[in-house]
This record gives C-alpha cells, sequence and structure tokens, in this order.
C-alpha cells in the first residue's frame, strides 16, 4: 500500500456514504414509496457503514494481521482519536437525547450496554464498533494467521446475521433463541463491534495487503450481480418478516468487496478535505435533523420541509454539509494557529531539494545494482533522523544504518519504512531491540555471533569483516571463523560488509590499501562460496568510497557525510568532481543589541577589550546548541544581514558575542546564520570544521538536542519531479 497515493475514490464514496446513512434515518422515500423507500434505506444504504470500516481496516490494519507488527502506537492513536470523538459526541447529543427521552429508563448495566455498544445516540453505535473491532483485530492477529483471523470474523458475521436479519430462522428454536435472548441482554444489536465490524475491517486490510485490484469491469459486473442478489435477500427477508433488524446480509459481503475495488480502481483525485467532511456529515447530520425540524416548526413550513419526505432528506444533507464543513475549516484553521514556532531561538534548517540533489547526484555515481544505504546515525549526523529518513523514504530509499539499536528503534517508533542496519556493538540485554524494531546487526566478530546465537531466537545480521581498519568486523583471514557465523542457525544473514579507512585519496599508498582491501573482502566472498554460503547483500563503500573507488561497488553504498553535501574537509569538497549541496544550515535570533564603549570587556574572562567604541549582538547559541567553544576569540565569525560579524570574547554554553559594529541595520530579534547563506555569503560546516581544528562530520554530528529541526520545502515549480 502506499501511503502518498490519492485514494479519491474512497474519498468520493465517502461522501456519497455519509448521504446515504442520511437516508437510512430520513427516509428520504417514505412519502412515495415504502418499497422504493426500503430499497434505498435497507438495502442500498446498508453499503455505507462497511464501507467505512473497510476503509479503516485498508489503512490501520495489513501491518497487524499480516505482517504481525508489534508496535501498536496507530492503533493507539485510533482508539484514542474515536475515543475523543466519542466523548464529544456524547455531550454534543446529550441534551437532543434527553429531550427524547433517550435515558429515561437507564439502570447501570443499560448504561454500560448503550455505552459500550449501541452507542448514546442512535448512528453513535459506530464509533464504539469501530474502536471495538479493531482492537479485537488486532487482539487475534496476534495469536493467528490471517486466515483463520478471517475465519473468525466471518464466523461472528454469521452469527451476528441470525441476530439480524435472519433473526425468523432462529427465533422458534429453543436453546438458540435463548442464547440470543442472553446476547441481547449484552447489547441490543449484533450489528456491533463484536459481530458486524470485524469481517469489514479485515476485508480492507486484506485489499490492502494484497496490493492489486481486479480489472474494474470484472468489480462492475461483480459488484452489480451481488447488488441484484442484495437487493433480492432483502426484499425475501423483509417479506419473511424474518428481520429483527436490517443491517447486515450474506451478499453484503461480495458486495462490498467488488464496491471497494471498484472505488479502488477509480482514478479521480480528491482534494485533502474531503476525506474529514464525510466523518462529520456522518457524525453531525442527527443535529442537522433536529435543527431542520425545530426550523420548519418556528416558521411554519414542516409540511414543506419534513412531511415531504424528499425535501427533508436534501435538507437535512444540505445542513449536515454545511455544519460538516464549518467544523473541517474551524479545526483546520485550529491547527494552523497551533503550529510550533521553531524559528524562537535557535534552530536547523533543512533544504529539501539540496537532499534530493545529492541523492539524484549519488544514485548516478552507483552502477544500477546497487542501492544507497543512507548512514543516519548520530541524529541523521545532526540533521534530525526522523526528518531525513522520512524524506529518504518518500525518494524510495529502502536501507538505511544507524550506529546503535536505540537509534534504529526510535526510526521505528516515528514509522520509517525499510531494512535498517545497526552499525556498533549492541549489548546483549538490547538484542529484544533488534526483534521487536526488526533491525538487522552487525556481527562484530566470532564471539560476539556467539552471544547473537545465544539469544535462542533468530537475529536479522550483516557480517562485518575487518580487511584492514582493524575497528569491527571477524578478520577475513579467518575464513573457518566466518563460515561458523554463517551456519549459526540463530542469525539470518541478509548482508556481509566491510569498512575501507583510507579512501580518501587515490594516493599510492592509500590506494594500495583501499585496494588490497578491496581484494581481500572479494577473495572472501569466493572462499565463503565455495564453502556453500549463498552470498547475501555486500557492501564496502561510503562516501569516500564512492567518489574514489567507484570499482569497489556492492548492493548498498553507505553514503553518510556526502548526502548531506560535502565531504569531511574543505579541501575535499572543493575538489569532489560532483556538485555536492549542503542540506543543512543553522540559525540563531539576535537577543540584544547593545554598544560596547572603547576600553570595556565583553564575556567571560574579559578576553575581548573594545579597542573603540563598538556595537556587538548577543546570540541565541552556544556551545551546548554545537558551536564549538574554539571558535571564540574571532576564530570564527556569523552573518548578519549579509555581513560578516566575529565572534568575540568566549562562546557561552547558551549564548555568542558577536561584533556587528559594521552592521548599519542589525536589530534585536535578527537571525544570524551560523552555517548557512545570508546575503550572497556563506559559511559552512566545513568552514567551522576548518576553524575548529576537525572535519565537517564532527561539527554536524554535534548539533545540540535543543536545535529544533525543519524541512524547508521549496515552492512547487522547483522542485524535481519524481
Ligand atoms: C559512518 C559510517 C559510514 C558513513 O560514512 P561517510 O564517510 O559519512 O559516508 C559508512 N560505514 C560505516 C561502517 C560507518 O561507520
Amino acid at each position: 500500500m502506499d501511503t502518498n497515493k490519492n485514494y479519491g475514490g474512497l474519498d468520493c464514496f465517502k461522501i456519497l456514504a455519509a448521504f446515504l446513512v442520511v437516508a437510512i434515518h430520513t427516509s428520504p422515500l417514505s412519502s412515495y414509496s415504502p418499497e422504493a423507500d426500503f430499497f434505498l434505506t435497507r438495502v442500498v444504504a446498508r453499503l455505507a457503514v462497511p464501507f467505512f470500516l473497510m476503509t479503516t481496516g485498508f489503512f490501520l490494519l495489513p501491518d497487524y494481521l499480516f505482517d504481525h507488527k508489534k508496535e501498536y502506537l496507530p492503533v493507539w492513536r485510533f482508539v484514542k482519536k474515536n475515543l475523543l470523538l466519542y466523548g464529544a459526541a456524547i455531550l454534543l447529543y446529550l441534551p437532543v437525547g434527553i429531550y427524547a427521552g433517550h435515558y429515561n429508563d437507564l439502570d447501570g448495566w443499560s448504561f454500560f450496554r448503550m455505552i459500550l455498544f449501541d452507542g448514546t445516540f442512535y448512528h453513535l453505535w459506530y464509533l464504539p464498533a469501530s474502536v471495538l473491532g479493531v482492537l479485537l483485530l488486532t487482539w487475534i492477529s496476534r495469536r493467528m494467521p490471517f486466515p483463520a483471523v478471517m475465519i473468525c470474523a466471518a464466523a461472528g458475521y454469521v452469527l451476528g446475521l441470525l441476530g439480524d436479519s435472519y433473526f425468523g430462522l432462529i427465533a422458534d428454536v429453543p436453546v438458540i433463541s435463548s442464547f440470543f435472548d442472553d446476547l441481547f441482554c449484552v447489547f441490543s444489536y449484533t450489528r456491533n463491534g463484536a459481530f458486524y465490524a470485524p469481517v469489514f475491517l479485515a476485508m480492507g486490510a486484506w485489499l490492502a495487503h494484497r496490493g492489486k485490484v481486479c480489472k474494474w469491469g470484472v468489480s462492475l459486473a461483480g459488484f452489480t450481480l451481488s447488488l441484484l442478489l442484495l437487493t433480492g435477500e432483502g426484499f425475501l427477508l423483509r417479506y419473511a418478516a424474518w428481520q429483527r433488524h436490517d443491517s447486515m446480509y450474506l451478499f453484503l459481503l461480495p458486495c462490498m468487496l467488488f464496491l471497494y475495488q471498484l472505488m479502488l480502481s477509480w482514478p479521480v483525485r480528491a482534494a485533502k478535505w474531503v476525506r474529514p467532511v464525510s466523518a462529520w456529515i456522518y457524525l453531525l447530520h442527527p443535529l442537522a435533523i433536529v435543527l431542520v425540524r425545530g426550523a420548519a416548526k418556528a416558521v411554519g413550513l414542516t409540511t414543506l420541509l419534513v412531511e415531504n419526505s424528499l425535501i427533508h432528506y436534501l435538507t437535512v444533507c444540505l445542513i449536515s454539509s454545511v455544519l460538516a464543513i464549518a467544523v473541517t475549516v474551524f479545526f483546520h484553521w485550529r491547527r494552523s494557529r497551533k503550529k510550533t514556532f521553531p524559528q524562537d531561538r535557535a534552530w536547523i534548517e533543512l533544504d529539501q531539494d539540496a537532499l534530493r540533489h545529492n541523492v539524484d547526484v549519488l544514485r548516478s555515481l552507483l552502477p544500477a545494482r546497487c542501492e544507497l544505504m543512507p548512514a543516519v546515525k548520530a541524529n541523521a549526523y545532526g540533521h534530525g533522523a526522523v526528518l531525513i529518513c522520512r524524506e529518504l523514504n518518500d525518494l524510495g530509499i529502502r536501507a538505511f544504518c544507524v550506529a546503535t539499536a536505540k537509534e534504529g528503534a526510535a526510526l521505528r517508533r516515528k514509522g520509517i519504512k525499510g531494512d535498517i542496519l545497526v552499525l556498533g556493538y549492541t549489548h546483549p540485554e538490547l538484542f529484544f531491540l533488534l526483534r521487536r524494531y526488526r533491525l538487522a546487526q552487525t556481527v562484530v566478530d566470532l564471539s560476539y555471533a556467539r552471544l547473537l546465537q545465544q539469544y535462542g531466537r533468530k537475529i536479522r545480521v550483516h557480517v562485518g569483516v575487518d580487511t584492514g581498519m582493524h575497528r569491527l568486523g571477524e578478520r577475513c583471514e579467518n575464513v573457518a571463523a566466518l563460515c561458523t557465523i554463517f551456519r549459526m542457525k540463530n542469525l539470518k544473514v541478509q548482508g556481509i560488509f566491510t569498512h575501507l579507512c583510507a579512501d580518501d585519496t587515490r594516493d599510492p599508498v592509500q590506494k594500495q590499501f583501499t585496494e588490497a582491501q578491496g581484494f581481500a573482502f572479494y577473495e572472501l566472498l569466493t572462499a565463503l562460496q565455495e564453502n556453500g554460503f549463498s552470498c547475501p547483500k555486500i557492501h564496502l563503500q561510503a562516501s569516500y568510497g564512492v567518489l574514489n573507488y567507484p570499482e569497489l561497488s556492492g548492493d548498498y553504498a553507505r553514503v553518510g557525510i556526502a548526502l548531506y553535501g560535502m565531504l569531511s574537509t574543505k579541501k575535499d569538497t572543493e575538489n569532489c568532481p560532483k556538485s555536492l549541496r549542503p542540506v543543512l544550515s543553522v540559525k540563531a535570533r539576535i537577543a540584544a543589541v547593545k554598544k560596547l564603549y572603547c576600553g570595556e570587556a565583553a564575556g567571560y574572562g574579559l578576553d575581548f577589550v573594545a579597542d573603540q567604541d563598538r556595537v556587538i549582538a548577543v546570540l541565541a547559541i552556544g556551545y551546548a546548541d554545537g558551536v564549538p567553544r574554539n571558535l571564540s576569540n574571532g576564530a570564527g565569525c556569523v552573518l548578519v544581514d549579509g555581513f560578516v560579524a566575529p565572534i568575540i570574547g568566549r562562546v557561552c554554553m547558551d549564548q555568542t558575542l558577536v561584533d556587528v559594529t559594521g552592521v548599519p541595520t542589525v536589530k534585536t530579534g535578527d537571525i544570524a546564520v551560523l552555517i548557512g547563506t545570508c546575503g550572497g555569503k556563506t559559511i559552512t560546516a566545513c568552514d567551522i570544521a576548518e576553524q575548529a581544528g576537525t572535519i565537517s562530520n564532527e561539527i554536524l554530528s554535534r548539533l545540540g538536542e535543543r536545535l529544533e529541526r525543519q524541512v524547508i520545502r521549496r515552492p512547487l515549480q522547483t522542485v524535481r519531479k519524481i
């Protein structure tokens, strides 16, 4: 399932479905023909609610019913949202319910029944039913494969049928009817979260999992045929007077299956606001009914607006739509107002366009079979791993590497998809994270492999091979040890890799060493194959490897620094044959501007003394945010309104002083650029690295937790099409 796809057909039908539900509660054709009204409201309109349920199943449940996902955040979100909505709706309809006498003879038990199953107002049963259905399905899917889950849901539905449209079949059968009598003490209808909702939720999830739909002609024919059969079934049951209630039919199931596929294959696009509107029409239409009736009475138009069923229906639809649109607009407005304001103090801006450019450049350097496996360790080199991975997921990148299992788990919790390889050591106490979050662990060496094996359950791994760096990895000459690792039953070997440690130039000594590393690695792969171990995914190159040693490619390239738009040093970046674009900027507010008179000192230790009257600015950013402290006393500078402003005095933990004497326009609240471009001038992380005596990787990866990160998206016309 592609979450970025516009499911316009689904959205459009949901609007129609909402109007069908309004029909159920207003009987539009009753003034003309009871048969026609039965057909519309008790047959056709019965397609509406299952459609809502299937949509929930389609988007929410496939991961749980098929992949037995153990991360329940989306489910809890769904439950929370629906319960909140339910609570609000209960309050909204309370006055109407009291006025109508719904709660007159309520005891403790019937109160419970009403809240849990029936809903406190006639249409509200849907909210607890969808919550209960979702919880039931996720719960049983932990214990059973999908076919068994589907059988349970279908069995529940059949049982439900006997308490609904097919009640006549069992009404006179002694044991069964008393069983149903007992059931109806617990709830008033079998059309609820236990018997009705699960089958439709599961069908929705199945369609999403299947990922393809029947040809639309087939769906249309199937839908038409099953709708005919459904109509026949409905009328027969009605004439046989079997119906205790009329929500559940046998032919509703195939009907929904075809209808849903028909809507999935409908290539219409729907605007974003369409989706919430249908839900609000559903929730608010009883209010519209009350309003229309009340208003009609007040202005003496009851004959026209209420007694004519069709005009009544259309008026209610109109008022419901107006209410629904108003609520949607209101929530949209509130959300736009509630936006957090990350640019309050000091922050990071990520240039989406630059990231996409770098991905393009790097992909163009890789041979066809080799994919990017971006290194997003250390919070994606300070950029913000979740934001970066989301962007990369959108670009079709399906593999990442991190340094620690916790980093991997954090990404999963935020819904990052694809393979995630943990490059570093994971303590055995944390092996459970590897399984829970489907992470692959680097096999550090043979003894570590034994620890993984002892865990007793299968763990995905990539085998690390030491070809000369002498960091992690089993030594490449220990073929027997590596074979032992491959043989371990609990290790699901998905990859094997080595790390190049002298690939930043092609100078003779470095070249010879790097080529020896490559040679040793490929030789090991051959040896493993000779021992009967089929080769998993292989990877050797990081950023410098891709640029300097393209011949050493594999199935993945673990690219880090280059993806972020630079190399480790200014010189390397300038000499890089491909133009990379820095993704990140660091900016800070000017908290104060003040005069510093000749002879006065500024900052800790009186390091800076004004040689003449000067203007200084206090920036709301310091070394705790990642500004290296050795940029103090003029070693570094920032950009203010397009001017270079040198850092004066010592960089503090949360603040930094700069000299803005030459900046005519400067004032409190202005923005200073620490990394990035301003007025045609640029400071890069490489510049800062040079000033601080380190490499850009360190400058970036130490950018602090306190900086809020945000992705800056370019106006549409400049964004590359994908
Ligand atoms: C960090 C790391 C990378 C990425 O390195 P860059 O030079 O930033 O591209 C690749 N492989 C391993 C094992 C790493 O630790």
